[in-house]
């Protein structure tokens, strides 16, 4: 591991030794073998003025909601030493308390909640203090050999701290731990399977005395094991159907709908693909902060028994952990975030796409340290009761009072057509921006500059099977399935008559407009199958109720794919699948509507542009986005036992109604 300090970056920031703690915190974040996702921590202590202009001794500290990698001046929480140096002296403190002490304690009424261990760092009598989880240091203590190891690798160079509840008791063991050391004498803390404190008066040496340690844990590991390779994973059709199966199982479990990443890197294949891999993923979390996220072990997928099964075993397994432990507090869900696919990878998951990748992180740096400990011994984690206290925290308790509703699409894979503008976007971007994870579909390659956690974008002409095909796989493997499709994209040929009409216009029109959304459907039925309140909806067209004179290409491919959507609303109503159809209209916000489009058909109404634009019996015109918000309608819980319905967006049309 290389230090990533710049002296020249530092000294620009010489003399505000905040800006400087923001800067080395920063080199700490950048490095997930270090931190992942929030843990780890770091402060320094200055004095500064209060209010009155009076001295005041003061800890910045990382605050919680705050990562490493991205932390500002304003994620550090201002806390009066004196109060942190007090909370130290007593025997025991309920860590709600110490969250309302360091509260009161702040400087700034504005800052956020400084982290727990906080107490922790002002005990340690230098300016800067730097936590980590590194894996290296982690992994070397996941042993049965974890001390003998330590002592060879550190000699005395470091404190070695047994396993306690990060928090109070962490500081207050630190405490009486080093109330008669000589500081001068140890470089670091090491916290058994939990991580490793550094410190010093100057930023530079503090975060360069943490790259030494760890290097000196990493230099041991290599020579201590080899490195194994790696295979890929080849999926077929199956595979991906397992998948959609086993979130839909999870989802049921858990009692929500959650999104599933899969992770074929090569050390999730190592693991996935270890011939013990049963006993070996089930043994424990790489720290124990991580069961917040993973829950305890992963669930290893036995091949022999299907989903349902599976997390039945797991659930139960689950609440008999529970009980075993348990003093009140209240159960969470049961299922796993992390399965092991044996000799395919992992799947991760979480309730947004966001949850599901810091779980296949973590997923994957646990991976790499259970195998690197099982050649240095054996990977062995803490026992149950400890992660069970960490799981159960009463500070985690407490968030679950406080959790906030999640949007109604959280946790759910929305498939949009047509994705690029219009109607498809508009559509993309709401169910996006109400929880969903959507994967958008276009012809256009630009399609993929969209793309962002959670939002994928696939080039796809959905008139070729094979590359929807190919497409569903996509999304099953970025999201774990596909729950709502909206069937959107389509073409608006020339108005033609009857008697001019170009045979190639009127099979173009049938080939977009009618045929490709029967592809779509039946590309994505075995995902909607297993899908969680799978709906579909096909965008039709105020054409099929009122066609109009010229629009014949598109009329009649429009009154197709009603039909066809009438049918599967027939076919899919035993699987639960709904079916409905929308008829939109004066939608002008469209690729379709060129100025010479709207010329055309105003033309053959015989009425002006703008009178067409509101001929309407509401005399309003419609957007992309009012139509995305009947499509989120319709595919919500508002219309949940609603299927084989027309809705006509039109803003009133007197041959419609
Ligand atoms: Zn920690």
């Amino acid at each position: 591991m290389n230090s990533l300090w710049n002296d020249s970056d530092a000294q620009a920031l010489a003399g505000d030794p905040l800006a400087l703690r923001v800067y080395s915190s920063r080199l700490l974040g950048q490095n997930p073998d270090l931190v992942l996702h929030g843990g780890g921590n770091t402060s320094v202590k200055a004095h500064t003025k209060d209010f009155f202009g009076d001295d005041v001794h003061v800890l910045y500290v990382k605050g919680s909601g705050w990562d490493l990698a991205t932390i500002e001046a304003a994620g550090f929480a201002p806390v009066r030493m004196e109060v942190l140096t007090r909370l130290a002296t007593y025997d025991n403190l309920s860590d709600s308390n110490i969250v309302t002490q360091q509260r009161l304690g702040l400087l700034d009424p504005t800052a956020p909640n400084p982290s727990v261990e906080a107490i922790l760092h002002a005990v340690i009598p230098h300016t800067y203090v730097d936590h980590t989880h590194a894996d290296a240091v982690v992994t070397l203590t996941n042993t049965p050999n974890a001390e003998a190891i330590v002592q060879e690798v550190y000699g005395d160079d470091v404190l070695v701290v047994p396993y306690v509840m990060p928090g109070f008791t962490l500081a207050r063991t630190v405490y009486t731990m080093t109330r008669d050391i000589d500081w001068t004498q140890i470089q670091g803390i090491l916290l058994l399977n939990h991580g490793l404190f550094t410190f010093a008066d100057d930023a530079k040496t503090s975060y360069e005395t943490m790259i030494e340690l760890v290097s000196q844990a990493e230099d041991y590991l290599e020579q201590h094991t080899q490195t194994a390779s790696n295979n890929s994973s080849n999926l077929d059709d199956d595979h991906y159907k397992l998948i959609a199966s086993l979130r839909q199982e999870v989802s049921r479990v858990a009692g929500k709908s959650l999104v599933a990443c899969l992770d074929n890197s090569g050390e999730a294949l190592n693991l996935a693909q270890h011939s013990n891999v049963n006993e070996v993923a089930a043994r424990g979390p790489l720290t124990p902060d991580h069961v917040i996220r993973t829950k305890l072990v992963p669930l290893v997928h036995d091949t022999t028994q299907d989903p349902e099964a599976n997390l039945n075993t797991y659930a139960a397994n689950y609440q008999a952990y529970f009980d075993r432990h348990q003093s009140g507090q209240t159960m969470l869900d049961p299922a796993p975030r992390w399965i092991v696919l044996p000799e395919l990878g992992s799947l991760c998951l979480g309730e947004s796409a966001r949850a599901a990748t810091i779980v296949k992180d973590i997923a994957e740096h646990t991976a790499k340290s259970i195998l690197l400990a099982e050649k240095l011994g054996g990977w062995q984690a803490l026992p149950e009761s400890d992660l069970f206290d960490m799981e159960y925290w009463e500070l985690e308790q407490a968030k679950l009072k406080r959790a906030k509703t999640s949007p109604p699409f959280s946790g759910q894979v929305v498939l949009v057509t047509g994705a690029l503008s219009g109607i498809g976007r508009a559509c993309a971007e709401h169910f996006y921006t109400q929880g969903a994870a959507v994967v958008a579909l276009d012809i256009s390659p630009d399609i993929t500059i969209l793309s962002k956690l959670g939002f994928l974008g696939v080039v796809c002409d959905v008139t070729d099977a094979r590359a929807l095909q190919d497409a569903v796989q996509q999304a099953v493997t970025a999201f774990g399935g596909i729950d709502i499709v909206v069937s959107n994209a389509g073409i608006f040929p020339p108005s033609q008559r009857l008697d001019v009409l170009e045979d190639s216009h009127f099979q173009r029109s049938l080939a977009i407009n009618l045929d490709s959304h029967r592809k779509v459907l039946q590309a994505c039925l075995p995902y909607l199958e297993r899908g969680i309140k799978p709906a579909v909806i096909l965008m039709a067209s105020k054409n099929v109720p009122a066609p109009g004179p010229g629009a014949a290409a598109y009329s009649v491919a429009k009154a197709g794919l009603t039909q066809l959507g009438r049918i599967a609303a027939l076919e899919l109503a035993p699987k639960g699948i709904r079916v409905n159809m929308l008829h939109p209209d004066a939608v002008y916000d469209t690729a379709f509507w060129t100025e010479e489009t709207l010329q055309q058909r105003a033309s053959s109404y015989g009425i002006s542009v703008e009178q067409y634009k509101r001929k309407s019996l509401l005399g309003v015109e419609l957007t992309s986005h009012d139509i995305a918000l009947a499509v989120a309608a319709l595919a919500g819980d508002s219309f949940a036992k609603t299927t084989g319905a027309q809705m006509p967006l039109d803003g009133g049309n007197n041959r419609v109604i």
